[in-house]
């Protein structure tokens, strides 16, 4: 390609809400351009990486036996309705309606869609296994898109369902996605992590989320020292905790503790001159759900913090946000001196599981400046015990006796086995080995194809710009001729370029000084530039590499042998 005609507008600077290397850098670059909040479009180096990475995904998914189809992007609001996700999504699902006040939904996942695919279609368990996949656009109204590609409101996903007459199948092709999904992440040449994941709105159990390690991920993974051992913090656990600290053994009683109500569990510990492991301290919150709201108390050690995505899935809400004092009075709770004892029968509190049986607390005794001390907790039903807390550093594997530590990751794939969910909402049936109908067993599987060009980025830039692997270079050799008006640079360069792969290869031959040509290199971040320059004259060409910024001197008649190697 010749640079001359390359629609690559670069910049100096980047906007100002472009904070990450990978925001900046696309937009300085002219990979992608934006058109609205979250919404970008890919310019011809964009879009050529954004290709790269689809045609890697495309093939493993092949090879694995799974088949590409192409879904619409506007869906039918029916089918939403008959999953029940209509009402369940909430807002980031864009609702529409047509001209005739027919419901639509932008499809931000297919699973309704592909169901109603099969359905009727695929009646027997020998048509079974199936795996349909698509690399498409998807829209989620995000509530706060931001950082580019990483997190647009359209952007473009491999989505792939598969069908199954039974669990075991289904596992098997879960474990086969995992395998693929590790090939595809190796082929980018990314450091990532198969991490155990929470399942969120999607539904179903058993998921597996696939990370790359980055300093700017919005995910906490949790990572044990000693054994293979991953997770999303949503979904991490540890070995119950326990402290070296003597407990504070006394008598079930009731003490004054005047305390502020911010920050009270320190006061409280500092008070009774007791570690904050034997306090427990209550986070309330206000759960909203379908057509209702309900204050909730959850109750944890006062060492450990609530993890959000833990307590939406304890009380089964679909979002939770702060309540006032108001709200928490009148549902029954005192603020800063709320505690599990003595609460109503009816009121809506969890627990954390790793206080179950527990002694020797101290917890609010639901009476302004009272506390109650010698508090043992043995009788509250099971239900009421969840998993609510947030794994921390220094925790214990819950697999092996390692330690825990937290890294900062970005989701770039996740797989599912949603199990018969769907196909039970949608009656999806075919007819098992007995002549019986039974609903599918479904899997899963995502991977952020427009994500990831930004996450190649963040794993792999410097001060400069980008530095593109070989795998996902929009082009791998920047052939810059130092000054045009030399003829004898301009007829070596242009030669040589005429002799290599014009999908491969730029010739950077604008009527631009060489300093600015340079930095549209190290900006873009090619593999290599090839500089024909003064030295020409001698017999001389330089080499650089954009990881390193190392210049080789090569004599020109050996740079066809060179470039052969960069460019197979
Ligand atoms: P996240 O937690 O980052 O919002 P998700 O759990 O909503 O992701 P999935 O529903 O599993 O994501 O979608 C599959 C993949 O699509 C994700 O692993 C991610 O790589 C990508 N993806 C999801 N949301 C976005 C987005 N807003 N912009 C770009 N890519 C996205
Ligand atoms: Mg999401």
């Amino acid at each position: 390609m010749r640079f001359s005609k390359l629609y690559a507008p670069t910049t100096k600077d980047a906007p100002k809400d472009a904070t990450l290397p990978s925001h900046k850098f696309l937009l300085r670059g002219g990979f992608v351009t934006q058109s609205g909040s979250g919404l970008y479009s890919f310019l011809p180096l964009g879009k050529i990486v954004l290709d790269k990475i689809r045609d890697i995904v495309k093939e493993e998914m092949d090879e694995a036996g799974a088949q590409e189809i192409q879904m619409g992007v506007v869906t039918n609001a029916d089918l939403w309705k008959q999953s029940g996700r209509y009402d369940e999504f909430g807002k980031e699902l864009l609702r529409l309606k047509d001209r005739k006040n027919n419901e639509f939904v932008l499809g931000p996942t297919h699973e309704e869609v592909v169901v109603d695919i099969v359905r009727n279609i695929v009646k027997s368990y020998k048509q079974l296994p199936l795996h349909l996949y698509q690399i498409t656009t998807k829209f989620r109204d995000e509530a706060r898109p931001r950082f580019g590609l990483l997190r647009g409101r359209e952007f473009i996903m491999k989505d792939g369902y598969s069908f199954h007459d039974s669990k075991e199948s289904l596992k098997q092709e879960f474990d086969l996605m995992e395998s693929t999904y590790r090939k595809i992440f190796t082929r980018l040449g990314l450091d990532f992590r198969a991490v155990e994941a929470d399942s969120g709105a999607i539904g179903g159990s058993g998921s597996k989320e696939f990370m790359v390690l980055a300093n700017n991920g919005e995910d906490d993974i949790a990572v044990c020292d000693s054994c293979e051992y991953a997770a999303n913090i949503e979904a991490a656990s540890r070995t119950k905790r326990t402290t070296d600290v003597e407990p504070p053994e006394a008598e079930f009683a009731k003490f004054y503790t005047p305390t502020p109500v911010k920050d009270s569990i320190k006061h409280i510990a500092e008070f009774f001159k007791v570690d904050e492991f034997y306090t427990i301290k209550s986070v309330i919150k206000k759960a909203i759900y379908k057509d209702s709201e309900k204050i909730i108390s959850f109750f944890v050690r006062g060492c450990d913090t609530l993890q959000e995505t833990k307590a939406l899935n304890a009380c089964g809400a679909l979002e939770l946000v702060d309540a006032s004092e108001d709200e928490v009075r009148d549902a029954g709770f005192n603020p800063g001196f709320c505690g599990p004892i003595g609460l109503d029968e009816d009121a809506e509190f969890y627990i954390d599981h790793e206080l179950k049986e527990e002694k020797n607390l101290i917890c609010g005794a639901n009476e302004e400046n009272y506390h109650f001390v010698g508090v043992s907790m043995f009788n509250f039903k099971d239900a009421r015990y969840k998993d609510l807390v947030a794994v921390n550093a220094g925790d214990t594997c819950p697999k092996c006796k390692g330690k825990l530590s937290i890294t900062k990751g970005i989701e770039v794939g996740h797989i599912f086995q949603l199990g018969q969910k769907y196909a039970k909402a949608m009656e999806a049936l075919f007819l098992d080995n007995n002549g019986k109908a039974q609903p599918f067993y479904m899997g899963c599987y995502g991977i952020g194809v427009s994500r990831l060009v930004a996450v190649m980025i963040e794993a792999s830039h410097d001060e400069k710009g980008c530095i593109w692997n070989k795998q996902t270079a929009p082009y791998l050799l920047d052939i810059i001729v130092s000054n045009i008006k030399d003829e004898e640079q301009n007829n070596f360069a242009n030669e040589l370029y005429e002799t290599l792969d014009k999908k491969k290869v730029l010739i950077d031959e604008r009527k631009e000084r060489f300093g600015f040509k340079m930095k549209d290199f190290e900006l873009l971040g090619f593999p290599y530039a090839l500089i024909i320059g003064k030295s020409l004259k001698d017999g001389f060409v330089e080499l650089i590499e954009r990881k390193t910024l190392e210049k080789t001197q090569i004599k020109k008649d050996e740079i066809k042998e060179v470039l052969k190697g960069i460019l197979s």
